[in-house]
């Protein structure tokens, strides 16, 4: 309403300055702070208008440039609320009726300003009472329509635009951007810096507008709605998206790494269904956390139905956390030189009714749901415990490989936890392994590499699993204090029809001896690849070839066979 200072700022349209320095003195006379400033034409009324916050127009009828029902028109085009106020030196009744008509507030004699300042003021509290509806309306509309924290356009908007353009007939694509570890990045960030980060989110995104909708579809996930008949390529547009996040985001003096995935869904020709086309976006985003999509999913038929059994599979692995239902295999590690089983990995195994759900399918939900953190601890517990229970039977010592997923990194004290399982099972920690992934760098901080120096400490060896699918196995080698190298199933699988794959397996080996790690490679099926792998030099192996995944009582039986056989100096026995 004021200025800074607490005066009325007033406008005087008049092309006599006498005259105006009169108005002046006299408001000033009648006691009111004011600052003011005079004007006469229609050019320093608009830029007036425009870049500056006026609370009252005081304005003479007949300039030369200028009248009263100009200078109104204009001021009104900015501002409904703000008094405009004639004062003339001869207005006749009827003009001055005309002008209050068209919206000036009052009219007074320049002869006779006794009125001037009653006028005011109650010009000046209805307007402020405008002022106030107007922002309150304001307000309650962008209340409505727009998602505080981020400033975008909320879900209720991005709902109705995409009805009003399906109700057009125009073909779009609805593309929803879902960022990573949204949580963490909250919790890492605080909340109070949620507006930043998702402010900096949607900045990015912004790039990919191409002229359309941007808004916020969820807490942390984002919709564009773009129109096709540009040619625009959605795969194209998808993957750009992802990769775009690849750079750091700043936010202030922070650089800070995020992961998006993206699903997309178009139209199809005739369809009018806002929501039918949300909720297939939503089930391409669901498809676009597998690890195969890289990130990026388009709608396809048949997707919403993976949706559903996922969902369904969701609620039911809650259960069976609750229930414990899930039980371990262990599959034999051998010794290539001496034939002996050495090792065993742990394997996680559900069994859902009556029938066997695949780790590929339950281990990432596990992930997704945070519930690898408890599930991973008790397993870790058990095979500690099978392995300890058949050394205290007397049967050869081998180390016993869990797998830890990287989001088991995400707890501070794992090592601690890790210790504290050893010490509780009674298990020598040279007798156990944990099998990690090169995304465990991905996903977590560089804390990550401190964790696995202090699980070293323990005693623990840790093997890289999956070696050679990762981005940057090299970058990753020199950093990550392991002790083993698995070389991953996709390379045996070839080795003997594909030279190349030979070639690789020969440089992960001659790598491996440079730096003084050991190495085993896993799926080793046949007798050609076992023979191919001896000869390159590698000294472990893990395969349904020498024994596929067993339980706890068929291992015991191995072991103690392992144990005769020891007894009576032969080698053991195998394929
Ligand atoms: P992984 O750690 O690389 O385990 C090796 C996988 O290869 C196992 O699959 C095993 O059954 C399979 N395999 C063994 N020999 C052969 C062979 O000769 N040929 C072929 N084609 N496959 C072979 P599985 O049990 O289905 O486990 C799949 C993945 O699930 C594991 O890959 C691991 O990443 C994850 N996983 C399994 N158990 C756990 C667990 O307790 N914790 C965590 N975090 N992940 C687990
Ligand atoms: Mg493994
Ligand atoms: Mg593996």
């Amino acid at each position: 309403m004021m200025d800074a200072s607490g005066a009325l700022r007033v406008m005087i349209v008049d092309d006599s300055t006498d005259d105006a320095i009169l108005l002046a003195e006299n408001l000033k006379e009648n006691g009111l702070t004011v600052v003011w400033q005079c004007i006469e034409t229609s050019r320093q009324l608009q830029e007036e208008m425009r870049e500056n916050d006026w609370d009252l127009i005081l304005c003479d009828n007949d300039l030369p440039e200028l009248d009263a029902r100009r200078a109104l028109e204009i001021v009104r085009r900015y501002r409904q609320e703000i008094p405009f106020i004639i004062v003339s030196g001869g207005i006749s009744e009827e003009d001055a009726a005309e002008l209050m008509k068209l919206g000036a507030s009052d009219y007074i004699s320049k002869h006779n300003l006794s009125r001037l300042l009653p006028v005011i003021g109650r010009e000046l509290r209805d307007s402020a009472m405008h002022r106030d509806l107007a922002w309150a309306n304001q307000r309650i509309g962008s209340l409505v329509r727009l998602d505080a924290a981020s400033g975008l356009p909320n879900f209720q908007s991005l709902r109705d635009h995409l009805d009003a353009i399906l109700k057009k007939g125009e073909k779009v694509a609805l593309i929803l951007v879902e960022f990573c570890r949204y949580g963490e990045l909250l919790d890492g960030f605080g909340h109070a810096g949620e507006s930043q980060l998702l402010r900096a989110f949607s900045g990015r995104l912004s790039g990919f507008n191409h002229g359309g909708f941007l808004g916020r579809f969820g807490e942390h996930v984002f919709a564009l709605v773009l129109p096709l008949e540009n040619g625009l390529n959605m795969e194209d547009c998808g993957r750009e998206i992802v990769e775009s996040f690849r750079k750091p985001l700043r936010i202030g003096e922070e650089e800070l790494f995020v992961n998006c995935r993206v699903g997309c869904s178009v139209a199809p020709e005739g369809e009018r269904e806002a929501d039918l086309l949300l909720s297939q976006a939503e089930a391409a985003l669901q498809c676009a956390g597998n690890p195969e999509s890289g990130g990026f999913g388009i709608y396809m038929h048949g997707m919403e139905e993976r949706k559903r059994k996922k969902l369904e599979l969701e609620r039911a692995i809650y259960q069976a956390v609750h229930n414990d239902e899930f039980s371990l295999v262990y599959q034999p590690q051998f010794d290539l030189a001496t034939r002996r089983m050495v090792g065993a990995e742990a394997l996680m195994r559900w069994k859902r009714g009556g029938d066997w759900v695949s780790p590929a399918e339950f281990i990432p939900l596990l992930e997704e749901t945070g519930l690898i953190i408890p599930v991973g601890e008790r397993i870790l517990r058990r095979a500690c415990e099978a392995n300890r229970n058949w050394q205290l039977q007397g049967l050869p010592e081998i180390r016993m490989a869990v797998n830890l997923s990287a989001i088991q990194f995400r707890q501070p004290d794992l090592a601690g936890k890790v210790r504290h399982i050893l010490d509780e099972t009674g298990l020598d920690s040279r007798h156990l392994a944990l099998e990690i992934t090169e995304n465990i760098a991905m996903y977590n901080g560089p804390e990550v590499i401190s964790m696995l120096n202090e699980l070293k400490m323990l005693g623990v060896e840790l093997a890289l699993d999956d070696f050679g699918t990762g981005y940057s196995s090299l970058a990753y080698l020199k950093h990550f204090p392991v002790g083993k190298l698995k070389i991953d199933q996709s390379f045996v699988r070839d080795i003997v029809a594909d030279k190349s794959n030979e070639a690789i397996v020969k440089a992960i080996l001659a790598i491996a001896d440079s730096l003084g790690l050991t190495v085993i490679a896993e799926g080793v099926e046949n007798l050609e690849q076992a023979t191919l792998l001896e000869a390159c030099g590698c000294a472990e192996v893990q395969g349904y070839f020498f024994c596929p995944p067993v339980s706890e009582k068929e291992l015991e039986g191995m072991l103690v066979k392992a144990r005769e056989q020891q007894l009576s100096g032969q080698i053991q026995n195998l394929p």
